[in-house]
């Protein structure tokens, strides 16, 4: 099965393979081929631009393509907060990677950095960094997950907040949702690597979980944009998709009975209440 950080060998990170996001989650194989590359689609260049950065490590200036906000709609949203846009997948613009000397991150956290951090992801990082492989004018759902691991590694490595970290693994799992989601049918592995990516989704919705679990006692609000309802919701939506059916149901309570939580976000809760009980019955 592919770990997180599979692949990463690629940039000349192989020996960072192994590390885990959070200390106690549980350990996978890496390996498998890299997945096939999706043919880009005929329109999404156009919603694109490329946005100057100077990189708070190397202080090295470069572009990255990133969406043109105002230009795509949204559509809808999964349950647990993932947002689907019209003709574009806008998620997989989110991770900022430098290409000297390979730090990455969220577009919301890339320029907060203290000098220990970056010594540590210029010891850690740049100093085995291969450089980023060239992309065509959009990036395959490939590309983006890659840009993603190393956003994720660079985590671990510069010691970032839980918060942040179980945020890169949500962003990360709902890109592998987007590319099961985009993958063809007639492909001859089609189910090999439908079954890969929900393995390697659930793994990361396990870390966010972990990450925001520990945050919520620990970090203060709005955390990555989100209050204390959003983040509760959240974190029943994501303890019911990996199966922790009681803790669900836990902080489902806590959104119903908050004095500060809307209509929308109870009835959202009460939504996926239904869903925990269908899933408790098949259990
Ligand atoms: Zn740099």
């Amino acid at each position: 099965m592919k770990g997180i950080f599979s692949g990463l060998e690629k940039l000349g990170l192989g020996k960072l393979e192994k590390v885990e996001v959070f200390e106690d989650a549980s350990k996978k194989e890496n390996d498998t081929q890299e997945a096939k590359k999706k043919a880009p689609a005929a329109t999404e260049a156009d919603f694109l631009f490329e946005k100057t950065y100077v990189c708070p490590v190397c202080d090295q200036e470069f572009h990255s393509k990133k969406i043109r906000t105002g230009k795509v709609k949204l559509l809808a949203a999964d349950t647990d907060l993932r947002p689907k846009y019209q003709y574009v997948d806008c998620l997989k613009y989110d991770a900022v990677a430098c290409p000297y000397c390979g730090y990455a991150a969220l577009d919301r956290f890339f320029k907060f950095m203290m000098p220990a951090q970056a010594r540590l992801i210029r010891e850690h990082i740049s100093a085995n960094f291969k450089g980023l492989p060239a992309t065509d004018s959009i990036y395959t759902y490939d590309d983006a997950l890659e840009r993603h691991q190393l956003a994720l590694l660079n985590t671990v490595i510069k010691k970032a907040k839980e918060s942040e970290r179980a945020y890169t693994c949500l962003k990360m799992a709902w890109i592998c949702r987007g590319k099961a989601e985009s993958l063809s049918e007639e492909l001859p592995n089609y189910k090999i690597q439908l079954k890969e990516l929900k393995q390697q989704e659930k793994e990361l919705l396990e870390n966010a979980y972990t990450g925001f679990e520990t945050a919520f006692s620990k970090e203060s609000f709005p955390m990555c944009g989100m209050d204390e309802i959003t983040v509760s919701y959240l974190l029943a939506e994501l303890a019911r998709r990996i199966g922790k059916f009681e803790e669900s149901s836990r902080w489902i309570s806590r959104v119903l009975i908050s004095r500060d939580a809307n209509d929308r976000i109870k009835n959202r809760a009460r939504e996926i209440k239904e869903l925990l009980n269908k899933d408790m019955h098949k259990a």
